[in-house]
């Protein structure tokens, strides 16, 4: 058998394939090739030399050209990509997809790390005096007048800029050149640590140089970045690289403005937003060392770090950290295989942080810190229940909130109602029959959308028009029921007309610069009342904002979901934490039905630190993650049957004793966009007894005739069951 290279490739598959080595050049682990596949081409990477071919000689082809002379993926990355495609059971190619810029995934040369920088053009001057743009143009022509700004720099200022960058550049105004390089501005004075803070800085400090995983745990507000900097800015006069990596990138600007302030270097940012272009030139930068400090979403996980110093990993707890969908990793868990590999320390912080980094400082593999105070002897918010029983409501809303509220904008401050629910009402019903408008593909209700007079399926993005009768019976007695953001916004602007009332949530700030002009209105002074999603529970630092009301947190107290009670828990601290963050103090109102739940009750009385550790212990009691380790296969098709049938083969391919199966069953939401969905959970106590028997069933489920009639895929720690 000939010596072979083992080559991942860009295909769902768990295979690696086998290929002759290319007739010129030493082809090495980490180095990318040109291969023939299929009818045409790919571009795949060398993950083994030297292996023993598993085919027959006659059928191998032979590489036709090897990319790169020296391997583009270093060792520590081959070998963390390879374990993580092995634990997440992720087709290699997949895994190495990942990690890889597209623009360095095509057989290209490599583009320039040089920074590219967008600079005024001699007629671009001369329209910019002449005053001859309007609008977007103008303003970019402003923003470049003083000097030249790259596309991250530009981001910041101007997140709408691409666009009028496109005309611009077309009509010769502005033009792309090459950044000269400029020496380090020297970087803004850091505020004088508490001492909890220098406890924390120091800790990591004096772990520089090994493996050490810490736990963050401080509250909203406690001064968590300002620790990140400290260490980010020790790690760089060793001249080392740090990454820092933030769940959404709505969180980015303004934490790239903060690192850059007070650093004075360049920050690089990795995040699906930036350009092709501008995401591998970021990566190259990174990977010769060149780029020191790194910012970026999930997958600037797998961002090279040649020279590192530390890995930070910010709001751990964060859902956006998995992935869910092909290669189904979880970004945390891997900065810490990374972190152990690198032999540097790893810190994740949040103010609630997950049951799973918790159970792993219990068990002794994490180190806490804790920042227990808010600098500048910022008041903690005070939160209290507001009993929604026999309240008469105004749309949705108690007389103790809107009072409270009425209070908060009379003395000019800023008011954040939080629902977790976008569009006008989340069911439409019929008082004559009962009927209700339903998504035909996922038989679940349709959202009332008034404003833009649609009903639209939040699971599958189906739209109707509103009907003016019932379609069951003909009534025209349709009324919306429960409140969304669009309702809530729509009643708080009718009893507050003279309060300017702002929503925030995925319809409103459709464009993502929106997002950011909504909040730059509100950190300035004035009266304002926000209505808002999610969206705004993460760390947007509002000065003015004292009050923040929570209501429809209800469903989370009844969910099946067991992760339920742990999300709600951080969903409020998170948000209960945007309350009274400068000089004035905050204050916080939970309305709900259920004022005596044990969870609620806890959460005000101990805070999450001690409604964490309950829901640990039941979790161990219950034996659920992250004690015990699940594993889910899930499945779709149009047809009822050949979902269950596959599953049922599924089953039966499946041995091991120490598994606990439960299923075949439908999935939570049984029918989605007109498929029909089913799932198979797999449990362990022991997580290598697990993985022992996954690698082999994968195999074998790939190899049943029913699987060729779903859609099915294998979720390693899923978090969404
Ligand atoms: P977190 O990341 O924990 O939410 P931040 O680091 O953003 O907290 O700090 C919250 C606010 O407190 C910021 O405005 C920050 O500038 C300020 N701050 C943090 N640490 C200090 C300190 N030691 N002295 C004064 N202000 C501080
Ligand atoms: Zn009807
Ligand atoms: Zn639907």
């Amino acid at each position: 058998m000939p010596a072979v290279l083992r080559v991942a490739l860009p295909v769902p598959l768990p295979t690696l394939f086998d290929y002759l080595p290319p007739t010129a050049g030493e082809a090495q682990a980490g180095s990318r090739v040109l291969v023939p596949f299929g009818r045409g081409k790919a571009v795949g990477v060398v993950v083994d030399t030297g292996a023993e071919a598993t085919v027959g000689g006659a059928r191998l082809k032979r590489v036709i050209r090897l990319l790169d002379d020296a391997p583009l993926l270093d060792a520590e990355l081959m070998k963390t990509l390879a374990w993580a495609a092995d634990y997440w059971l992720g087709a290699p190619g997949e895994a190495y997809a990942n990690a890889l810029p597209l623009a360095l995934r095509e057989d290209k040369p490599l583009p320039d790390t040089r920074e590219e920088v967008w600079a005024l053009t001699i007629a671009g001057r001369s329209a910019l005096d002449a005053g001859s743009r309007k609008g977007g143009s103008r303003r970019l022509l402003e923003t470049l007048a003083p000097a030249a700004l790259s596309a991250a720099e530009l981001h910041e200022q101007l997140p709408d800029w691409r666009e009028a960058a496109r005309r611009l550049s077309s009509a010769g105004l502005i033009e792309r050149v090459e950044r000269a390089t400029d020496a380090p501005t020297p970087g803004t004075e850091p505020p004088a640590l508490s001492p909890e803070q220098e406890q924390a800085v120091a800790a990591v400090a004096a772990a520089l140089d090994r493996f050490q995983p810490f736990l963050l745990d401080g509250v909203t507000g406690s001064g968590k970045t300002e620790v990140y900097l400290a260490l980010i800015e020790q790690v760089l006069s060793e001249g080392k690289q740090a990454l820092l990596l933030v769940p959404e990138i709505g969180l980015a600007p303004q934490t790239v403005r903060r690192l850059r302030e007070r650093l004075g270097v360049t920050v690089e940012v990795l995040h699906s937003n930036l350009s092709e272009g501008d995401r591998a030139r970021a990566w190259l930068r990174a990977r010769s060392g060149e780029a020191k400090v790194i910012l970026g979403t999930r997958s600037a996980v797998f961002t090279p770090l040649p020279r590192a110093g530390l890995i930070v990993v910010d709001e751990e707890h964060d859902s956006a950290y998995k992935q869910q969908e092909g290669f189904r990793y979880h970004a945390r868990d891997l900065a810490l295989l990374r972190a152990r590999e690198l032999g540097i320390p790893v810190l994740l912080g949040s103010a609630t942080p997950s049951l799973e980094s918790l159970a792993n400082v219990k068990a002794g593999r994490y180190r806490t810190l804790h920042l227990r105070a808010r600098p500048g002897a910022v008041r903690p918010p005070q939160v209290q229940i507001v009993d929604m029983r026999a309240q008469r409501l105004e749309h949705g809303l108690s007389p103790t909130l809107l009072s409270t509220v009425t209070d908060t904008v009379a003395r000019g401050e800023q008011v954040l109602v939080f629902r977790n629910r976008r569009g006008y009402a989340p069911v439409l019903l019929c008082h004559q029959c009962g009927w209700h408008a339903e998504c035909p593909r996922c038989e679940h209700p349709l959202t009332l959308h008034a404003g833009r007079r649609q009903l639209i399926c939040h699971h599958c993005d189906y739209h109707a028009c509103v009907p003016e009768s019932c379609p069951s019976c003909g009534a025209t007695d349709l009324k919306p029921q429960g409140q969304g953001t669009e309702r809530l916004e729509e009643a708080l602007a009718a009893q507050f007309p003279h309060v300017p009332v702002l929503r925030i949530d995925r319809e409103t700030t459709r464009r993502r610069d929106a997002f950011e002009h909504l909040l730059d209105r509100l950190r300035g002074e004035g009266a304002a009342i926000l209505v808002g999603t999610q969206m705004l529970a993460k760390g947007h630092d509002l000065p003015n904002l004292t009050l923040v009301a929570i209501v429809g947190v209800d469903e989370g107290l009844h969910s099946v979901d067991f992760r339920a009670s742990e999300r709600l828990a951080q969903l409020v601290v998170q948000v209960a934490g945007r309350a009274g963050r400068a000089s004035k103090p905050g204050r916080v109102l939970l309305q709900t039905h259920h004022p005596e739940h044990p969870l609620l009750r806890q959460l005000l009385a101990q805070g999450y630190g001690a409604a964490a550790k309950e829901l640990l212990t039941e979790r161990q009691l219950l034996q659920l993650p992250p004690y015990h380790h699940q594993v889910l296969l899930r499945a779709d098709a149009h047809q009822r049957e050949h979902v269950d049938t596959f599953l049922r083969e599924a089953h039966g391919a499946l041995a091991g004793d120490a598994l606990q199966i439960a299923g075949p069953m439908p999935a939570p939401m049984p029918l989605r966009a007109g498929r029909h969905r089913g799932q198979l959970l797999i449990e362990a106590a022991s997580r290598s007894a697990l993985h022992a028997v996954l690698k082999p069933w994968q195999r074998a489920l790939a190899s049943l005739p029913s699987a060729r009639r779903v859609r099915w895929s294998l979720d390693v720690d899923p978090i969404d069951l």
